[in-house]
């Protein structure tokens, strides 16, 4: 079966088809228009989805070599995500599936960054564990099977994504910040300047005190050195990425332990910082873990990781009808939540 899915739930506005469990097809077309705000902008976003829905899904299919006439199904993110952002795909979606009768499947976007490890081989076996970490989220969670997914642990404020974000504001870096910090942390010293580790409970995550923590750090070297970041950039970036690094691994190296899976695997945007991914092999060497990371096209928002759920999702029968709503902070199905 031949299947088109669309992903709209924030900045990225993407189609791609998968054939049989085989993605043919992805383009992703990342809006600019944030940067100069620091942040993503709800309305602006939604606009540009707007403008780019046509063009991009024109491109999927053509890339794909596949007409509209040849598709069995219209996959598009439910949520989580911006609401008018969902808005536009899924209306798209909609439509498209309703002039060509053919079945519309809804897809949770987070249940999408673990399964994009299904895109290539090869994949972790389940049970696996999945710590996934992007812009708005932080999660470990414990992957049954391709529908069937379980969070145990979570961030009880910031996503880690956003700590990376946030920061890199404090320093003056353009939004998204993560990849830049990423970038001059390479030739910076991890161990240059120490921040607190603030301790949560359980397998849970708490990043908005790290946050202060770094503020308050910045201002006070900034009343001694009014060029402190300007002369320290690569050390500063290497020391507040390795910190997070570590409150990540810590709580994998715990869930580890507790549900005794040694199958770990990492998602989201924040899967494509070098210094997670190295630490996190080597790690895996140290504990004989099966260490699996994604390649860096589908670490953030892409639609190549919708359209392969969408396929296990066919395979099941689990459609929506018409009446299916965009639900921007919707949860796993499943056991557990
Ligand atoms: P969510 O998936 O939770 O709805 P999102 O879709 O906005 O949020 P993603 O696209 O998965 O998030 O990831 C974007 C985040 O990944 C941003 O916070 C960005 O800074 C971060 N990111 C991307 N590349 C890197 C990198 N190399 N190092 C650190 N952070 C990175
Ligand atoms: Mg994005
Ligand atoms: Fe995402």
């Amino acid at each position: 079966q031949t299947i088109l899915a669309i992903e709209s739930s924030c900045d990225e506005t993407s189609a791609a088809v998968v054939q049989g469990g085989k993605v043919i097809s992805n383009i992703v077309a990342t809006q600019s228009v944030h940067e100069q705000y620091g942040g993503v902008v709800p309305e602006l976003a939604s606009r540009a989805h707007q403008k780019h829905i046509v063009p991009v899904i024109d491109q999927a299919l053509k890339q794909a070599g596949i007409k509209k006439q040849d598709l069995d199904a219209i996959a598009f993110t439910k949520g989580p995500g911006l609401l008018g952002a969902l808005l536009v795909g899924s209306s798209f979606a909609k439509s498209m599936a309703q002039s060509l009768g053919i079945p519309l499947i809804g897809i949770n976007h987070m249940q999408a960054h673990i399964l994009a490890h299904f895109i290539d081989e090869p994949h972790p076996k389940f049970p696996f564990l999945c710590l996934t970490v992007s812009g708005g989220h932080t999660q470990l969670v414990v992957v049954h099977d391709h529908l069937t997914m379980e969070v145990v642990g979570e961030t009880q404020d910031d996503a880690v994504g956003e700590a990376f974000d946030k920061t890199a504001k404090i320093i003056g870096l353009p939004y998204p910040g993560g990849p830049l910090i990423d970038k001059y942390a390479q030739e910076g010293n991890p161990l240059a300047y120490e921040f607190p580790d603030v301790s949560t409970t359980g397998l849970n995550f708490s990043f908005s005190g790290i946050k202060t923590a770094f503020l308050n750090f910045l201002r006070k070297e900034v009343q001694k050195d009014p060029d402190f970041i300007k002369n320290n950039l690569p050390d500063i970036c290497a020391s507040i990425q390795h910190t997070l690094i570590r409150i990540l691994l810590k709580k994998l190296k715990k869930a580890t332990k507790q549900y005794k899976i040694s199958e770990i695997a990492i998602a989201g945007g924040v899967s494509a910082n070098s210094g997670l991914r190295k630490t996190l092999q080597e790690m895996g060497k140290e504990k004989g873990w099966n260490v699996y990371i994604p390649k860096f096209e589908y670490c953030t928002d892409n639609a190549a990781m919708i359209a392969i759920t969408a396929h296990y999702k066919y395979l099941k029968g689990e459609f929506e009808d018409l009446t299916v709503t965009s639900n921007p902070r919707l949860k796993f199905e499943g056991i557990n939540q």
